[in-house]
């Protein structure tokens, strides 16, 4: 049996993504001298010159801080930290398989044999990249089977609850710790890379591999359970009528259910829950559980669906007339503060409006670059007046502070036409309809 109780001073980080330059960034500010690795030498040259090459509020302040005090560095090298980390922890990406609805884990079984074998000094691997249930048993006869002779090295899992936009603050305050191990002694390892958090009566779970796997995708699945569940409730009040934001609020209020997580609108998206219920949906059914997680896959389609009445209210509003029709979409990125278009609601309703034949024209504050890489034909401009400027109606897809903040006045006499979907329900509709606008909103009956 594997105890590992060497004082805890450095750290590595594999992979340098959202989640692993945002954790290596706040292991520095803990104290900890933290290399993060990456094979993407693009993303480690720009990481050590102190820049962040993606956006996430606060971090590339601390990135700059621990590289400056030298306590923070990057390499693609994997042999620099093998024999130099007392903990690494495992952040590469699990997305969606190619053609299937699986979660890839090529990225971490390399990460992790690569790792493994470079290893010369004991060790506690810590995975906090969102796994399968089964990967961690998995990996750890993979470690044991990889590991050089005469070095102890042991696996925990430590899934990761962080979100984009508040990644800083959810890595440093974390709400709660949960960790599975099977060795004695890691619990003690993870305990003292957390002591801070601890400190303030973090809740700190210690669990089994299993139950550690299962927390993070059932936190995922309970969230986009309730985005799809008020979503529904917008299907039925777009037919009858009825105020979707007024039923949320009233339900909101039974501290049994609470109101976050019920903004009704075009649906979630983003690196984690839609690949992540998916993920669980087909690792259930593999393990022979058909049935109990079938659910998710229409929590799926309620999200996708979303997307589509997007679409079509634009085609409504614009009297199935769109070719040629400058549209300016607001938002791409999959929610504010962030610059992630993966799997983006706000930009699958530009694409298809745009394979539609609608000439549109793309405004985010900080998404356009990655969306250029993913949909080079799009139009996109850099400011919200580009964006609007004779445009024949105005969609709102994220809910940044900047489209928040519009009012008619803003608009009137920039756009071609006074037609507007406010496709996140943040605007109040009563004021652009008093002002000549026709003025949509997802679960809100169309007013004629
Ligand atoms: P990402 O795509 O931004 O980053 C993954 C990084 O891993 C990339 O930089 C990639 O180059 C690197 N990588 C791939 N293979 C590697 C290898 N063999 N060795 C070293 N580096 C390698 O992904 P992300 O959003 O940071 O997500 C990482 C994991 O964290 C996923 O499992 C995700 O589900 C989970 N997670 C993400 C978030 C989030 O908000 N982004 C939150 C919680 C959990």
């Amino acid at each position: 049996m594997v105890v590992v109780t060497a004082r805890v001073e450095n750290i590595s980080v594999i992979g340098t993504g959202y989640l692993g330059a945002t954790h290596a960034a706040c292991m520095a500010e803990l104290g900890f001298n933290v290399i993060g690795v990456d094979v993407d030498p693009e993303k480690i040259d720009s990481l050590s010159r102190g820049e962040l090459p993606f956006h996430e509020p606060g971090l590339p302040e601390l990135i700059r801080k621990h590289v400056d005090t030298g306590r923070l560095r990057f390499t693609t090298d994997m042999d620099q930290v093998g024999a130099w980390a007392d903990v690494h922890f495992i952040a590469v990406g699990t997305p969606q398989v190619k053609g299937g609805t699986g979660a890839d884990l090529r990225f971490v079984d390399a990460a992790t044999t690569s790792l493994a074998a470079s290893i010369t000094k004991d060790a506690l691997i810590v995975g906090k990249s969102t796994v399968p249930v089964g990967t961690a048993a998995r990996l750890a006869d993979l470690v044991q089977d990889t590991t050089q002779e005469g070095v102890q090295v042991s696996l925990a899992w430590n899934p990761e609850f962080l979100r984009e936009g508040f990644a800083v603050e959810d890595t440093l305050r974390p709400d709660r710790l949960v960790i599975g191990t099977r060795n004695p002694g890691d619990e003690a390892t993870l305990r003292e890379v957390y002591a801070e958090a601890l400190g303030r009566d973090t809740p700190f779970i210690s669990t089994d591999f299993e139950t550690a796997e299962l927390v993070k995708v059932a936190a995922n699945a309970f969230l986009a359970t309730k985005i799809s569940f008020i979503n529904a409730f917008a299907e039925v009040t777009e037919t009858v009528g009825g105020d979707i934001t007024t039923l949320a609020d009233a339900i909101g209020y039974d501290t049994r259910i609470g109101r976050k997580f019920l903004n009704a609108g075009v649906g979630f998206g983003g690196g984690c829950l839609p690949k992540d219920i998916r993920a669980l949906q087909t690792r259930v059914a593999e393990l022979g559980l058909d049935h109990s997680m079938k659910f998710l896959d229409e929590i799926d389609q309620i999200n996708l669906r979303r997307r589509k009445k997007a679409v079509a209210r634009a085609f409504e509003l614009l009297d199935q007339d769109i070719v040629g029709k400058k549209i300016a979409v607001l938002g791409i990125t999959f929610k504010p503060l962030s610059d992630d278009v993966r799997d983006s609601p706000g930009l699958d309703v530009a694409a298809r409006l745009f394979n539609a034949g609608a000439d549109v024209a793309v405004y985010d504050p900080e998404g356009n670059r990655n969306a250029a890489k993913r949909y080079p034909r799009l139009g996109y401009v850099n400011t919200l007046t580009e964006a609007v400027t004779g445009a024949e109606l105005v969609i709102l897809t994220t809910e940044w502070q900047e489209f928040r903040a519009l009012t008619p006045a803003d608009l009137n006499d920039l756009v071609a036409a006074k037609r507007f979907i406010d496709a996140r329900n943040v605007l109040p509709a009563t004021d652009w309809e008093n002002h000549g606008w026709t003025f949509a909103q997802l679960g809100r009956k169309m007013q004629h």
